[in-house]
């Protein structure tokens, strides 16, 4: 036969959800185990807990209202023995009714007075060389170290760690209040050993009992070829020691990388400009190029190299540190042609030039003025013609 689920929450049958759920908290608060320890109650709980849980399901209340019974096929929740088992335990009703502030702090105990220390960060300035190469920098850091006179514990000599007497090691102070649930229990960090359940009867007199005090020393940090600016090197436990002399944090190395008055770094390439003579460029040459750290490279200029003209050096850039931290080949150098026309010239000289233009038939200056064959004018032109 089907139960009468309605009628244990005493709501009518059209009753919104929201009526349903009124009705059943209202039951709950009168019958649950917390504030009526009856036998007779909590079966009745459990009876009011199945019939809120039927009908606040859609498709089991849709069951219940053509004339059926949704937990007739012997799951019926809340069995005898097993008074919130329709309901996925005591928990969930706590949460509906108070959302997660509920269970105020029970058993968690004292918090460790020994905690693991933070990362620290620090930044240093490379040049672009040393990013190229790699470098051992020594640094100086000033963070938190293990305090030598008490290694940590934070005792002077011959001073103890005791339980506290207030909280009782416990870390914490409970106190009861009365609600309409029963006895509810709260509970507060004791204010005489701050939530460590222990007490330092004499201070260590160098760190007051923190286990730790600042200090400046020098690391020696390795930098790998190929960093740049932003990257961050970890050196792993040489950040800020913890309290109570806990484990230290990592130390952080931020590359600040300084510009350089010839190379502009571009992600794993490197730029320059080139100035060659206008002879050099028309004849062709070797130009001897000082690189970044390749020491001085041999240039070979074609004959008629054009000013703009952007000669690419494979493999000469910077090194490519993959975040394994290995080095995978090399990015490219770009050199950038500039060709210089002479300002100042001496009789023979011009005549020479003279007599070249002459030969090249350039004597009025104006060879090919609106018909130039390439550079700026025909990139106009192509895009105003499509
Ligand atoms: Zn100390
Ligand atoms: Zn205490």
């Amino acid at each position: 036969m089907a139960r009468d689920y309605y009628g244990i929450l005493g709501v009518p049958k059209n009753a919104s959800d929201q009526e349903i759920k009124r009705a059943y908290r209202k039951l709950a608060r009168e019958l649950h185990p917390d504030v009526n320890p009856s036998e007779d109650a909590q079966h009745k709980f459990s009876e009011v807990t199945t019939a809120y849980e039927v009908l606040s399901d859609p498709q089991k209340r849709k069951i219940v209202d053509l004339g059926g019974d949704p937990l007739d096929n012997g799951a019926r929740a809340g069995g005898a023995g097993d008074p919130f088992g329709g309901f996925g335990g005591l928990g969930d009703i706590m949460d509906a009714f108070f959302g997660a502030a509920t269970g105020g702090g029970r058993g968690r105990g004292p918090r460790s007075r020994v905690q693991p220390g933070s990362d620290a960060l620090i930044r240093i300035s490379l040049s672009l060389e040393e990013c190229a190469t790699g470098v051992d920098k020594e640094i100086t850091v000033d963070t938190a170290v293990l305090c030598d006179q008490c290694h940590g514990n934070g005792t002077a000599p011959g001073g103890t760690v005791k339980t506290c007497d207030t909280c009782g090691g416990q870390g914490e102070i409970q106190s009861v209040q009365r609600s309409f649930l029963g006895q509810v229990v709260t509970s507060r960090p004791c204010p005489v050993c701050r939530g460590f359940g222990e007490v330092i009867t004499d201070p260590c007199r160098q760190c007051g009992g923190d286990g730790r005090v600042r200090a400046r020393r020098s690391v020696t940090a390795k930098i790998p070829a190929g960093v740049g600016d932003g990257m961050r090197i970890r050196l792993s436990a040489q950040g800020e020691v913890g309290p109570g002399g806990g484990p230290a944090g990592d130390l952080y190395i931020e590359v600040d990388e300084e510009p350089h008055e010839v190379f502009v770094r571009e992600g794993h390439d490197l730029h320059c400009n080139l100035r060659i003579p206008m002879t050099a460029a028309a004849l062709g040459a070797t130009v001897p190029l000082e690189t970044l750290i390749d020491g001085e490279y041999e240039l070979s200029v074609d004959p008629g190299t054009q000013a703009g003209t952007e000669l690419v050096l494979a493999g000469m850039g910077m090194p490519r540190l993959r975040s394994s931290g290995r080095v995978d080949g090399r990015g490219d150098l770009h050199v950038h042609v500039d060709v210089t026309v002479p300002t100042k010239l001496d009789d023979a000289q011009r005549e020479l030039l003279q007599q070249l233009a002459q030969l090249r038939g350039e004597e009025s200056g104006m060879t090919s003025n609106g018909r130039h064959q390439g550079g700026l004018f025909s990139k106009l032109r192509a895009k105003s013609h499509k």
